[in-house]
């Protein structure tokens, strides 16, 4: 990071002064074996994909198997789009039945293990078929048809992916809940989805403790009179009350059901599921994603970005209960008929080296996780990586905030060995699908940036106006033309969808992020825009600060907000996590005032933060994202009112409390 001076220009745009120029260009032999083999490629693609759209996504989506044609591409009337009008498939059809009867009967679609130590489950594309034929005829048993919700709230078992296929096979909806949610949590979801049955566990394993699904499901169903059936898969083995007529063992409904289901054939606009957002900025809304854009998109994503080929062992470390999980645990990786890793349990559970142990006893050959697990692993130190032979990998992925350029730098060295590509992947639970990554093989990376566009996709670095800000800039990032995997709208809410997504920026849908675009055409996401601070008129991203304090070595994780000021409008307040040795043996003052001048030095004056406050903890969101809003309440008027609900640990906020009574 170099100290480039912030320009004193305020204006309505953000601010950005983070210079990184370091890049990174695929290795000769990793491109010579790429789908994309050199930048002109990806250029010479990506302007053709631009050029006619249209024409890009029917040729990417004759890949998939269709039981009727499209008569149309795309019918678009802002904010309404309809992608393959009149085509009809199955996405269960696609990720299971044509590798099953094909040539990768006895291929490993799911390689599942378990917490508890040397559980593993090889399921082939053969078995998986059996499978969810089994479990979708069950469902059908029980009266469940097209177009019925149905909620599943489970661990991360092989009979969750199943479980998803198994709805998207009879057409029923799923809408995931993440089986980290409280009681209350689960009844707003399946309340508003109306969702006739819930898919369920008796328990599941994390951290070695057993977290009680079954009973926090028949607490919710108090409040959730919609759900007439309850589905239990037994994991655990402990015991638990069943309700008679209501609730049926998973097993039992399997081994009494159909063995043959077949495949509903679903419009291509008919809805796949819904997901509500992980709560990051405010209360989640239920988006919904149909099927047959969404399979196209998260088809195609997955095979460019994460570059497969036939024996990839492929491993996505997110929960199914996100939407990175639906669309690159399930969706996006089955359509492809690859080998998919799922594990249980903890990444710090039995030690610290339970992901590097996976990864050599398995093999695995592309891994993707989240930047606040990246940041774990720096913290929980060299010593757990080194132990294991990682040289199986060959690329690696993140997802879900932005990335640091010292994390960026830590897992290209550490875990890619200096060799594997990243594919940084901006996208959100409304886009469906990656929407901003590198074409590894082809496009150079730069630590901490999302780079260009995919095949297809217009972004764009916008004012309030929508006119494009100049290179080097920031501002907000919008998309500028409708793309197969969007949400269609708001789970019952047409009104909320029009008003969040495509009215701010006109004619564009609206990230609610902010980004700047460098000269070269790189995306740098600078953190959503509602967290945005304005200090004496500059208005400054979240990402840059943070980068900045991370980059420090006693630092872990940071967090800044804006506070109001009566000079400056708003003054910076930086919650900073440090690193174990640092926490007990600082002098605390003094180490305030070094990273005050710390960030002065890295990116300017503007930026230092006004105060610094030590914390053991920030608040998370159950997918591991900052809640910066609860911070910037705390710091405001010194107590939290805003949703909480979508909370990791309870008890931060009773830390962070106490850290302000002190
Ligand atoms: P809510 O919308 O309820 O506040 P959320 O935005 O955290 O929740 P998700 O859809 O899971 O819910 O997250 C999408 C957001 O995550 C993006 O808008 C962006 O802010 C952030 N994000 C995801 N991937 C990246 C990335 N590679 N770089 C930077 N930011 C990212
Ligand atoms: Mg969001």
């Amino acid at each position: 990071m170099s100290q480039a001076s912030p320009t004193e220009s305020p204006d309505q745009n953000l601010q950005s002064s983070l210079r990184e120029n370091r890049i990174f260009t695929p290795s000769a032999a990793f491109a010579a074996e790429a789908h994309v083999k050199s930048f002109a490629e990806y250029q010479q693609k990506y302007a053709h994909s631009i050029a006619d759209p249209e024409a890009f996504w029917a040729e990417a989506a004759r890949e998939l198997d269709w039981f009727a044609p499209w008569t149309r591409v795309l019918d678009w009337k802002l904010p309404e789009a309809k992608w393959f009008v009149d085509g009809k498939l199955n996405l269960c059809h696609n990720c299971v039945d044509r590798h099953a009867l094909g040539a990768r009967a006895e291929k490993t679609a799911l390689l599942w293990v378990g917490e508890p130590a040397d559980e593993v489950r090889r399921i082939s594309y053969r078995e998986l078929h059996e499978q969810v034929q089994r479990a979708a005829s069950g469902l059908r048993s029980l009266g469940i048809q097209k177009g019925d919700r149905v909620a599943i709230y489970m661990g991360m078992t092989p009979e969750l992916a199943i479980a998803l296929l198994a709805c998207a096979r009879i057409g029923a909806v799923h809408s995931v809940i993440f089986g980290g949610f409280a009681a209350s949590a689960i009844a707003d979801r399946v309340n508003d989805a109306q969702c006739v049955a819930i898919l369920t566990q008796d328990g599941s394993w994390r951290r070695g403790n057993e977290i009680p699904l079954k009973t926090t499901v028949d607490q919710a169903l108090e409040q959730a009179p919609s759900v007439k059936h309850v589905v239990v898969l037994r994991r655990t083995g402990s015991a638990i009350p069943m309700q008679a007529g209501r609730d049926h063992w998973w097993h039992e409904l399997l081994a009494a059901a159909q063995p043959v289901c077949a495949a509903e054939p679903m419009d291509a606009e008919d809805p796949l599921y819904i997901l509500y957002t992980s709560g990051t900025t405010g209360k989640p809304k239920g988006l919904v994603h149909t099927t047959g854009g969404y399979g196209v998109q998260t088809y195609l994503t997955t095979k460019y970005i994460f570059d497969l080929r036939e024996d990839d062992v492929y491993w996505c470390t997110a929960d199914i209960g996100w939407v990175t999980g639906h669309s690159y645990v399930v969706y996006g990786p089955l359509a492809n008929g690859a080998t998919v890793m799922m594990y249980e349990g903890a990444p710090n559970y039995p030690n610290f080296s339970r992901f590097w142990q996976l990864i050599e006893e398995h093999k695995v050959t592309i891994f993707y996780t989240a930047p606040t697990a990246i940041r774990a692993f720096m913290q929980w130190g060299n010593e757990h990586v080194e132990r294991h032979d990682l040289s199986s990998l060959r690329l690696l992925g993140t997802v879900g905030e932005p990335i640091n350029p010292e994390a960026w730098m830590w897992y290209r060295e550490k875990i890619g060995g200096g060799r594997c590509p990243i594919v940084d992947t901006w996208w959100q639970t409304e886009t469906g699908g990656i929407m901003v990554a590198p074409v590894p093989g082809a496009v150079p990376a730069k630590p901490g940036s999302a780079t260009l566009p995919f095949f297809g996709i217009e972004p764009d670095v916008v004012d309030r106006s929508g006119k494009t800000v100049p290179a080097g800039s920031g501002g907000l990032l919008v998309v500028r033309r409708p793309w197969p995997s969007m949400a269609r709208t708001v789970y019952g809410d047409a009104e909320r969808y029009k008003k969040t997504y495509w009215s701010d920026v006109p004619g564009c849908y609206f990230t609610g992020d902010g980004a700047r675009r460098d000269a070269d055409g790189y995306l740098w996401l600078m953190g959503r825009v509602d967290d945005v601070i304005n200090v004496s008129g500059h208005r400054l991203g979240t990402m840059e600060v943070e980068s900045a304090l991370v980059a420090h070595p006693k630092v872990t994780e940071a967090a800044v907000v804006g506070r109001p000021d009566e000079l400056k409008g708003q003054a910076i307040v930086a919650f900073v996590t440090l690193d174990a040795a640092t926490a007990v043996s600082e002098s605390l003052d003094a180490l305030k005032d070094e990273l005050k001048r710390w960030v002065t030095k890295e990116i300017g004056a503007l930026a230092r933060p006004e105060e610094i406050r030590f914390t053991q903890v920030l608040p998370k969101t159950r997918s591991g994202k900052i809640m910066r809003r609860l911070l910037r309440e705390l710091a405001t008027t010194g107590h939290i009112s805003g949703d909480t609900t979508t909370l990791e640990d309870f008890s931060a906020l009773a830390k962070l409390r106490e850290n302000e009574e002190s």
